[in-house]
C-alpha cells in the first residue's frame, strides 16, 4: 500500500509526496508536529500540515536567510533568530567565526527537542557555547529590546495564528529598536506568486520603518510555487551590493561546505523579474 502526504498549498492547490515511513506525530500546546521519511525529499518537518524544511532542499532556505545579511554586516557579533525551531538558521549562522552569540526565541520547545532527535544534520549547534535558545514568544521577546543586536533573523512559518505577528509592522517596529545603529535583519516572506498581497503589505511597512528595504529570492522546491522570497530592512548597508569586501565566511568559502550561498548568488539574489518588482512599488 503507498502512502502519501499532501499539504494543501492554497485553496486550489494540493502538492503530495511519497511517503516511506511516519517517524513522528504529537499535538503540542502550540501545534501539530509531525516528522516524514519521504521518498523524494528525504526527512520532512511538518508543522499544522505545511511542509516547514527537508533535508533535500533545506541548505537553499537556511543558507539565503543567514549569509545574505550577515555578509552584509560590516561587524556581525550578537545575533537574534526568531523561529526557526529546526536549528538550519543557527546551523548557517554559527559558520561565522567573528559572531560571539547567538540568541534563539522559538516558542515550542517541543519542535526543538523532535529536530534534535529526528533532523540532527539542522538541529547540530543547539549545544554550541556561542549559542542560547529562548522558548517564548519572539514577538513579546523582542518588544522591550533595545540597540542590543547587529543581525535579526525570522525564521517564522506561514503568517497564521501565532506567527501572525511576525509579519506585522508593530514587530518591524520591535525589530528596528532591537537592532543597533548599523543592524540589518531579514525574513522569509513567502511565495510572489501565491502571496502577492502579503509581500507588498510586509515590503510597505519594513520601508516605513527602515531606510533601506530589499527583497530577494531564492529556488525552495517543497514551498509553495517554489520561488521563495526573504525581505531584507537595514539600518545603513544596502545587501543588493552584494557581500561586504573582506567578509571572512566569503574568504573561507572553499572549506564551508555551503552549496547554494556565493556571492554572486548573493548579488544576483537581488536581481528581480518584474512582476516582482511591481509588487514593490
Ligand atoms: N523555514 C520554515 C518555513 O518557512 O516554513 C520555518 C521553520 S521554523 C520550524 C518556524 C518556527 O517558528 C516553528 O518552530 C514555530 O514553532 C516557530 N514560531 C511560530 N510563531 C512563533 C512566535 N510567535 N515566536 C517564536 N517562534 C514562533
Amino acid at each position: 500500500m503507498e502512502v502519501w502526504f499532501t499539504e494543501l498549498q492554497s485553496p486550489e492547490l494540493k502538492i503530495s509526496c511519497k511517503v516511506r515511513q511516519t517517524l513522528h506525530r504529537e499535538m503540542t500546546p502550540f501545534q501539530e508536529i509531525v516528522v516524514l521519511d519521504t521518498e523524494q525529499f528525504g526527512r520532512m518537518l511538518v508543522l499544522d500540515g505545511a511542509i516547514q524544511t527537508t533535508i533535500a532542499d533545506e541548505f537553499v532556505y537556511h543558507e539565503m536567510l543567514a549569509h545574505v545579511p550577515i555578509c552584509s554586516h560590516d561587524d556581525p557579533k550578537d545575533v537574534l533568530i526568531i523561529g526557526g525551531g529546526d536549528g538550519g538558521c543557527a546551523r548557517e549562522v554559527l559558520r561565522h567565526q567573528q559572531i560571539a552569540s547567538v540568541t534563539q526565541v522559538e516558542i515550542d520547545q517541543r519542535v526543538v527537542e523532535v529536530s534534535r532527535r529526528f533532523l540532527p544534520e539542522l538541529a547540530c549547534s543547539f549545544d554550541n557555547p556561542r549559542m542560547s535558545v529562548n522558548f517564548e514568544d519572539g514577538i513579546a521577546f523582542v518588544r522591550d529590546k533595545e540597540a542590543c543586536y547587529d543581525v535579526i533573523l525570522v525564521d517564522a512559518p506561514d503568517p497564521v495564528g501565532m506567527a501572525a505577528g511576525l509579519f506585522s509592522q508593530e514587530f518591524y517596529e520591535s525589530l528596528y529598536r532591537a537592532l543597533r545603529p548599523d543592524g540589518i535583519f531579514a525574513a522569509q516572506t513567502e511565495s510572489p506568486f501565491f502571496n502577492k498581497d502579503l509581500i507588498e503589505r510586509v515590503y510597505g511597512a519594513i520601508s516605513s520603518t527602515f531606510p533601506v528595504t530589499r527583497l530577494y529570492l531564492a529556488n525552495v522546491p517543497t514551498y509553495p510555487s517554489g520561488l521563495w522570497s526573504f525581505t531584507i530592512g537595514s539600518k545603513k548597508n544596502d545587501p543588493a551590493q552584494g557581500a561586504r569586501s573582506g567578509c571572512p565566511l566569503v574568504a573561507s568559502l572553499a572549506d564551508q561546505g555551503l552549496r547554494y550561498y556565493t556571492p554572486e548568488a548573493h548579488r544576483a539574489a537581488f536581481m528581480l523579474p518584474s512582476f516582482v518588482q511591481a509588487l514593490l512599488k
